[in-house]
């Protein structure tokens, strides 16, 4: 399936100054070192682009929650510094994303230089998609790109205000290979299409549930959120997690499933704690039989020989969401041996970002996956098969 934007290799870039809007919202460490790059990583692709047309390079980006202040923790410079080091090649940061300095900036750049703005988010008309803000951030540009679809599920000023301001835009690479991978995926799968589904709610995910199910021939659910699917069949389920304003939305998914004839697959046996303390007692138990007071935290071994044997014969995997409380190690067993156990199957795999990109990195796994996706709201508003307000204020491909 194809993206029916106008994309990057569709523009004319050369000697042109464009503005691309990446996604550089990267996890730092205690001490701000970026822990994971990969974001940073993924937008390569499309800078290169645009350095090997002689254009002047601007980008700009969000990282984290300033809220519309300036806070120096949530800098872009260490991504200036780390950039510079990927590209092998100077990067100019300016201090702010609007304003004089980065007029001063554009204006003394030479083709081929590539400019990094700071936080999009230090100015409140970021979020607010501000028309002001919006059309300053486009009087730079004579192009711009949108690369950054980890933010296309939001109507911000650098996502949408800006596109009307514009001559032109387009779509990065990344932006059509995630959503090629994502959208073309649940359109169009190779079957047996398995999707697994985890992570703490019921309620984040039950949109994808609902427009895959009519999609997929095998449902996987697994981690916090397979407890109210449990309780909804009757059973104890301790302290575990649980939405119980999702119990008919759980049945009432179970039974559509059954009537769909898709095959549902619960865990049938977990690790269970006695508290959520680091001491805490651990055993396995199966979930007819967890006891009351007790915390439901991840897996246990039936089920990941269950599951696993449930991926053997998919030729198309989608996962989104860890089996249980995978950052420890007592409960990540289970995240970890599905990883395995999806990787080994012969079938195209994508995984929807987040955590559960977080997980399949720590099992080692990274390089057997088909598709990686960066964004992790943005995964999944995508496969409720809702509305991106980024990527709909993009021109159709003329093509
Ligand atoms: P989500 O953002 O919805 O994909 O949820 C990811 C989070 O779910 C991770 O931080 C996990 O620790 C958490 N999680 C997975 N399984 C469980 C569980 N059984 N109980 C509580 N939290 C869980």
């Amino acid at each position: 399936m194809n993206l029916t934007k106008q994309t990057i290799d569709q523009v004319d870039l050369r000697n042109k100054r464009v503005l691309i809007r990446v996604d550089f919202n990267v996890p730092l460490d205690d001490t701000g070192e970026i822990s994971d790059d990969s974001r940073i990583r993924a937008a390569l692709p499309t800078i290169n682009r645009a350095i090997d047309e002689d254009a002047v390079v601007i980008l700009c980006s969000h990282l984290g929650r300033p809220k519309g202040t300036t806070k120096p923790a949530l800098s872009l410079a260490p991504v200036a510094k780390r950039l510079h080091r990927l590209l092998n090649k100077p990067v100019i940061f300016v201090n702010d994303c609007i304003g004089p300095s980065v007029e001063n900036a554009v204006k003394q750049a030479k083709s081929g230089d590539v400019i990094l703005l700071e936080n999009l988010r230090f100015h409140p008309g970021e979020e607010k998609n501000d028309e002001q803000f919006s059309s300053q951030l486009a009087s730079f540009a004579d192009i711009y790109i949108n690369e950054a679809f980890g933010t296309a599920h939001r109507s911000h000023a650098s996502t949408v205000g800006i596109t009307k301001y514009v001559k032109n835009a387009a779509a990065g690479f990344l932006m059509k290979r995630e959503v090629e991978a994502l959208e073309g995926t649940v359109e169009n799968p190779v079957r047996p299409f398995v999707a697994i589904l985890g992570g703490a709610k019921v309620s984040g995910k039950i949109g994808v549930i609902k427009n895959l199910t009519g999609k997929v021939d095998k449902v996987i659910i697994g981690g916090g959120m397979a407890f109210t699917f449990i309780k909804a069949l009757g059973f104890e389920i301790g302290k575990s997690l649980v939405e119980n304003d999702m119990l008919d939305l759980a049945k009432q998914t179970l039974e559509q499933a059954m009537a769909q004839k898709i095959k549902f697959y619960l865990p049938v046996d977990c690790v269970v704690a006695d508290s959520l303390e680091p001491d805490a007692e651990t055993k396995i138990v199966t979930v007819q039989e967890i006891p009351p007071g007790w915390y439901g935290m991840d897996i246990g071994p039936a089920s990941v020989r269950l599951f696993g044997e449930a991926v053997q014969n998919a030729k198309t995997i989608l996962w989104n969401g860890p089996m249980g409380v995978f950052e420890r190690d007592a409960f990540s067993r289970g995240t970890f041996a599905l990883a395995h156990s999806v990787a080994n199957a012969y079938a195209k795999t994508i995984v929807g970002g987040g955590d559960t990109a977080l997980a399949v990195h720590r099992a080692g796994e990274t390089e057997s996956m088909a598709f990686i996706s960066t964004g992790g709201g943005a995964a999944l508003q995508l496969l409720e098969g809702k509305h991106m307000p980024g990527l709909a204020a993009l021109p159709d491909s003329p093509y």
